[in-house]
Order: C-alpha cells, then sequence, then structure tokens
C-alpha cells in the first residue's frame, strides 16, 4: 500500500455544463476528469487536467450537483 498524506480535504467533484468558446457548443464536464476535455463539435480544448482536476478553459454555464 502506497502511504501518502492528504493534505487537502476531500475534493469537491461536480459535473460542470461547459460552452466552448468557439462553436457554441454545450457540453458536461466532470470536474474532477484526469485528461483534457476537447469540443465534441470542433475539438476545441476545453479543460485541460490541472493535477486531479480540470482547468477549465470554455465557459462554465452551469454547475450539475
Ligand atoms: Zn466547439
Amino acid at each position: 500500500m502506497k502511504k501518502e498524506r492528504i493534505a487537502i480535504p476531500k475534493p469537491r467533484s461536480s459535473f460542470l455544463v461547459v460552452k466552448c468558446p468557439k462553436c457554441e457548443n454545450e457540453q458536461v464536464v466532470y470536474s474532477m476528469s484526469n485528461s483534457a476535455v476537447n469540443c465534441k463539435i470542433c475539438e476545441t480544448q476545453i479543460a485541460e487536467n490541472s493535477g486531479g482536476k480540470v482547468n477549465i478553459q470554455g465557459i462554465i454555464l452551469r454547475r450539475l450537483d
């Protein structure tokens, strides 16, 4: 078993509705995704992976809890 210190409180995961800045497609992005997310329509990157959570690069319209 790997021994790790958990310094950060349990991160809140959520689903975000993100609008692509290029083609205005709305897409659901999971905030704890481990990989970058591209727009399904024009393939613009709308979220990049940033150490266990995503950095949203599009426009966050709302959260789905
Ligand atoms: Zn797009």
